[in-house]
């Protein structure tokens, strides 16, 4: 973790700031830092340059403050060195960051900031950075403890953070039109770690138990908002909310499905992987790897 510090984080002002950037965000324990460690030792710039290449995990991201870490799209992702190696210039085009975000659910603004930047003191929407676009995000979960049916079940939980993801990324789609013109659009890659363990849930049922719980969470937020009176106060406040403003995916359908989301430009997609576990236990985070490659 130190190292990762040490590379690129606080790197606002540096010139790696202008770079294509990925977010990884996610809930905590979910395997974020274990995943930035195995990028990085990849494709990272300690495969150049560092001599102390790490091969344990680093500990848990516990700070407030991002870190990112400088990635090579076109590092081949095996450990065997590719056959065609491309020029230093092709190479040097597909650097990009990856910002590792704290899954602390008090900490969880950090990365949602970077997908809708508010003003500090008006709370209003900012327009996207242009010093730092955002590629794509990776939102990373332990699909073994997803299951609704296991006793400490981090369903809830992971769905309540990837509704205000995805929502923060509506609103990014509807309020920072000019003109006709939508901000450049941010797929989503839902990664479901951990499938080395025997109680993971494959892709597919990640995918079914989160699309049901998104939809239960948007029922009860709509109820919620119409019991507590906040859309009158936010009106008084000068807040005014469009109706359905907090519905996420397309307003007053029964289910909620991710491909409801296409409607404002956002591609999501759920992948099964492993960060640890050797290769006959789980399928790895190869696919996860060339879903970024994609130059998404
Ligand atoms: P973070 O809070 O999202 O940064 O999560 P960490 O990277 O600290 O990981 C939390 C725990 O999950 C650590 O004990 C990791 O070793 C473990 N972990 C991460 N990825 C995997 C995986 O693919 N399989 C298994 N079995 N454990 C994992």
């Amino acid at each position: 973790h130190q190292v990762l510090h040490g590379n690129e984080s606080g790197s606002s002002s540096s010139k790696t700031s202008s770079l294509p950037s990925i977010l990884l965000a996610g809930p905590s324990g979910a395997g974020k830092t274990a995943l930035l460690t195995l990028f990085e030792k990849r494709a990272g710039r300690s495969t150049s340059t560092s001599t102390n290449e790490k091969t344990e995990p680093a500990k848990t991201h516990t700070s407030q403050t991002p870190v990112s870490i400088k990635l090579n799209a076109a590092a081949s992702f095996s450990p065997s060195p590719s056959s065609s190696s491309p020029s230093p210039d092709e190479k040097k085009k597909k650097d990009f960051l990856l910002i590792d975000t704290p899954g602390h659910p008090k900490l969880r603004s950090t990365a949602l900031s970077h997908l809708l930047p508010l003003d500090p003191k008006t709370g209003r929407p900012l327009p996207p950075s242009k010093s730092q676009p955002i590629k794509g995000v990776i939102f990373l979960l332990d699909a073994s403890t997803l299951s609704p049916s296991s006793p400490d079940s981090s369903l809830s939980q992971a769905a309540t953070y990837l509704y205000d993801l995805l929502l923060s990324l509506q609103h990014r789609y509807s309020r920072y039109t000019k003109g006709s013109k939508h901000p450049p659009s941010i797929p989503v890659l839902i990664a479901a770690n951990k499938l080395d363990l025997f109680t993971a849930l494959p892709a597919t049922l990640v995918k079914k138990e989160l699309e049901a719980e998104l939809g239960r969470i948007r029922v009860s937020r709509s109820k919620g908002l119409l019991d507590s009176g906040v859309k009158e106060e936010d009106d008084l406040m000068g807040n005014s909310k469009e109706e359905g403003d907090d519905w996420l995916g397309e307003y007053g359908s029964e289910r909620f499905e991710f491909r409801q989301m296409v409607e404002f430009d956002i591609e999501v997609e759920v992948m099964g992987g492993s960060v640890l576990g050797g290769e006959e236990e789980g399928p790895g985070c190869e696919g996860w790897w060339s879903y970024g490659e994609d130059g998404r």
